[in-house]
């Protein structure tokens, strides 16, 4: 690294207060298109949020064994999804990346390896959600994998220790859905505020979890009954809440936006964990 870069990185990570955290229901990839209500509210929380030296960002969309963090200088914008018109495909989102933090974030965490990662970049589960937030693409963003063989608790466990990013200007946000079965999806009404009863049982409780802070109860999602198993049917979607959830200090407040069902068994349900000033 040069003398120059360094000094830059010293500079920028000078402590300051904790970011806030956030996990944003992503939903479908045309969200990263489409003008709706969802994505105004991303937009408006970008106006809003004290602006990061830096994202972090745990995608449900990259699943490895082992963890792994994107530490290439442009990761390149990926498009892991089929069958959707030109126009996603088009899209590109080229936030630089960083080494740097990369790194620091590797060097942080002792329940697990970390390991450098160069072949991935961003993938839609980080850019369609971002884009949004910072439309210009000049914050550098990282990516950190989920290790699918390990339980829930190892990843609310895993967050813990890289919470001291947010005192450096880190933007920690977890991307996924709290609510989200794809093979049940009610393709009539794709567009649609609507939610099959067990996808609003499964919202509510998590919601109530969420808001009086019971998140054992949320790491043992497996054993909530059958509206969850129905709205959880593969952990990756849910997994980013719990890394967001275990980022927040005992202080802090939390707040829900983006509260909606879609398509009958995803819901958008997003959450911001904030300072309480
Ligand atoms: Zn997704």
């Amino acid at each position: 690294m040069s003398l120059h870069n360094l000094n830059k990185m010293t500079a920028e990570m000078g402590n300051t207060a904790p970011m806030p955290v956030l996990f944003l229901g992503h939903g479908s990839p045309m969200n990263a298109i489409e003008e709706n209500e969802f994505v105004a509210s991303f937009r408006k929380l970008g106006k809003e949020l004290v602006r990061p030296n830096a994202i972090l960002c745990i995608s449900a969309h990259w699943e490895t064994k082992g963890t792994y963090v994107t530490a290439m200088q442009q990761p390149p914008t990926i498009h892991d999804f089929g069958g959707f018109p030109q126009a996603l495909y088009n899209v590109q989102y080229p936030a630089p990346g960083s080494p740097e933090l990369a790194l620091r974030t590797k060097n942080l965490v002792t329940r697990t390896q970390v390991e450098l990662d160069h072949k991935w970049g961003l993938d839609h589960g980080a850019w369609s959600v971002i884009k949004h937030l910072y439309p210009n693409a000049d914050i550098p963003v990282i990516q950190m994998s989920i290790d699918y063989s390990k339980p829930p608790k190892h990843h609310y466990e895993l967050a813990k220790e890289i919470n001291s990013l947010r005192k450096k200007g880190v933007l920690i946000i977890g991307s996924g859905n709290m609510v989200h079965n794809l093979r049940m999806v009610a393709w009539n009404k794709l567009n649609e505020t609507y939610a099959f009863d067990w996808a609003t049982e499964a919202n509510e409780k998590m919601k109530r979890f969420i808001l009086n802070g019971e998140h054992q109860k949320l790491i043992d999602f497996k054993s909530q009954g059958t509206a969850f198993d129905l709205a959880i049917p593969t952990p990756e979607h849910y997994m980013p809440l719990l890394y967001a959830l275990a980022l927040k200090e005992e202080n802090e407040k939390i707040s829900l936006f983006n509260d909606k069902p879609v398509a009958g068994s995803l819901s958008m349900t997003s959450v911001k964990i904030e300072a309480d000033l």
